[in-house]
C-alpha cells in the first residue's frame, strides 16, 4: 500500500500498488475519492482501490 496527499482537498489516499502476475500489468489511474482529483498512476495487474486515510 502506497499514500498520497491529494494537491486539492489534502485528503491522505492510501491505494494499492501491488502486482501479483508479471506480463499482465496496465497503468491504473488513482484519483481522490474526495474530490476526484487526479493523483498519480499504477502499474498494475489489479485495481488500485483508493481510499481516504485522513481528510
Ligand atoms: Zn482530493
Amino acid at each position: 500500500m502506497k499514500r498520497v496527499q491529494c494537491p486539492n482537498c489534502g485528503a491522505i489516499v492510501e491505494y494499492d500498488d501491488k502486482s501479483v502476475w508479471e506480463g499482465n500489468r496496465d497503468f491504473e489511474e488513482v484519483n481522490c475519492p474526495n474530490c476526484d482529483e487526479y493523483l498519480t498512476r499504477v502499474f498494475t495487474d489489479g485495481f488500485p482501490n483508493p481510499h481516504i486515510i485522513k481528510k
